[in-house]
């Protein structure tokens, strides 16, 4: 095993791994045709444009070549999906008492293995914990996760 680059070539904060499913879902015709790399990693710095860049060899994919809003890139966006499954946006988690009610539905789901976050979520895994900060008002780092992983 060699040592391999594992941040970004843009921020150069440590991106996590993504399995290649997950770009061949999100990525348009155009960002498809460059080839998705063998060990993609994804970038969830706010104001970094990188979304995905490739451990071996360079590459990188921006959001541009995505076919969906990348939360993690704008999670102050009221249209943007938090959770990519059931479609749940930033701005339906504004108000407590139904910021609630989504969270549970979506854990429900979760628990129920109903969720495809590999192929929905740009960064390829489950939203529940960006739900869960999105409720508590981002003040708090928690852990809450799931299924894959
Ligand atoms: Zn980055």
């Amino acid at each position: 095993m060699t040592e391999r680059p594992t941040h970004c070539p843009s921020c150069l904060q440590a991106g996590s791994p993504v399995d290649r499913i997950t770009l061949k879902a999100l990525l348009t015709g155009d960002g498809l045709r460059r080839g998705i790399p063998a060990q993609p990693r994804f970038c969830g710095t706010a104001d970094c444009p990188v979304v995905y860049f490739d451990v071996d060899g360079g590459a990188t994919f921006t959001e541009a070549e995505l076919t969906v809003r990348v939360y993690a890139k704008h999670s102050n966006d009221a249209e943007t999906p938090v959770c990519y499954c059931f479609g749940v946006n930033v701005g339906a988690m504004a108000n407590g008492e139904r910021a609630r009610e989504l969270r549970e539905s979506v854990a429900r789901e979760v628990q129920a293995q109903h969720c495809a976050c590999e192929v929905k979520n740009p960064k390829g895994g489950c939203c529940l914990g960006d739900l869960v900060r999105l409720e508590r008002g981002r003040e708090t780092e928690v852990t809450a996760s799931c299924c894959a992983s």
